[in-house]
């Protein structure tokens, strides 16, 4: 295996150094590891666009909850090392959690609007510890592009907020969802799930896309949301955190299809929490 991996800043800002000093440019891909083909095509988005790819791999503690699954988050460094490899990926920052939070560290980026309401309802300081280690990461590679997936929209309209706030010179980019072949958005977290709740799991999928044909057919997201929601219960699903349609750009709550909208989900599967969303435009639009 030949991809090179650091895991101080020190190291990962030498690397982007030299190349700048060539005039190269730069994407940052960050991930929490556990890659999957969804990872990788952030990769090959940001391979079209710049010239030298970081992908960092760091679960980070601050983005979870107490009852979270920090602890058996899937950690599977050498098979991501792999993987990023083979699609070409420059260089794997990897560091530990003591060189990202060092003795002493006391600063939050809590971003007010876009954070608020779904998964911010449910997961308390989440987009917070997202938003800081995001910044964290941002300033310590400094590039040109950095490339999120549409799969998690609510953290991609997060970290936009931010970076434009912040005045971070970096493009953020936004890819959209991979799924598997039964619409599953393909996701690090779905290992967890046992072989019945897979079988289960894609009725998300169709379920948002219930909700964007009942608004195209004129439909209310008051009658569609909760109706939908019901079906995932019906399905096996254990509970639901929420399903909404929002303004695809600010996130506003939206009734109807009379722009551009978002329908997100968020549910229970046994022991595990999956996320999606689809986007839906009016006609003509
Ligand atoms: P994670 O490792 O789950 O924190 O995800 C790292 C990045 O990959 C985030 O920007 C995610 O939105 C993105 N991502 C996760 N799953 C997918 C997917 N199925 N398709 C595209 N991007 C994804």
């Amino acid at each position: 295996m030949s991809i090179d991996i650091v895991r101080s800043v020190a190291e990962l800002r030498a690397r982007v150094r030299y190349w700048r000093d060539q005039g190269l440019t730069v994407a940052l891909v960050p991930t929490m590891g556990a890659l999957h083909q969804g990872h990788l095509s952030l990769v090959s988005a940001a391979l079209e666009r710049a010239d030298r790819v970081v992908t960092s791999v760091f679960v980070n503690p601050s983005q979870f909850g107490p009852n979270e699954d920090f602890s058996r988050y899937p950690r599977q460094e050498e098979r991501d090392a792999e993987l990023l490899d083979g699609a070409g990926c420059h260089l794997l920052f990897a560091p530990t959690v003591a060189e990202m939070y060092p003795d002493g560290f006391a600063t939050t980026i809590a971003v007010g609007g876009v954070s608020e309401g779904l998964c911010g309802t449910v997961r308390p300081g989440h987009f917070a510890g997202v938003a800081t280690v995001v910044t964290k990461l941002l300033l310590q590679a400094l590039p040109d592009l950095a490339v999120f997936g549409e799969k998690d929209y609510q953290q991609l309209a997060v970290i936009r907020r931010f970076a434009r706030d912040l005045d971070i010179p970096a493009v953020i980019l936004g890819v959209p969802t991979l799924r598997e072949a039964d619409g599953l958005a393909m996701s690090s977290r779905n290992a967890y799930m046992t072989a019945e709740e897979r079988a289960i799991a894609p009725w998300l999928h169709r379920a948002l896309q219930g909700v964007a044909d009942g608004l195209r057919a004129g439909a209310l997201a008051a009658d569609l949301c909760p109706k939908a929601a019901d079906g995932l219960l019906k399905a096996g699903f254990a509970s639901v955190d929420y399903m909404e349609v929002r303004d695809a750009a600010s996130l506003a709550p939206a009734d109807r299809l009379d722009r551009p909208v978002r329908i997100l989900v968020a549910a229970r599967l046994g022991k595990t929490r999956l996320i999606d969303n689809i986007g839906a435009v009016p006609e003509g639009a």
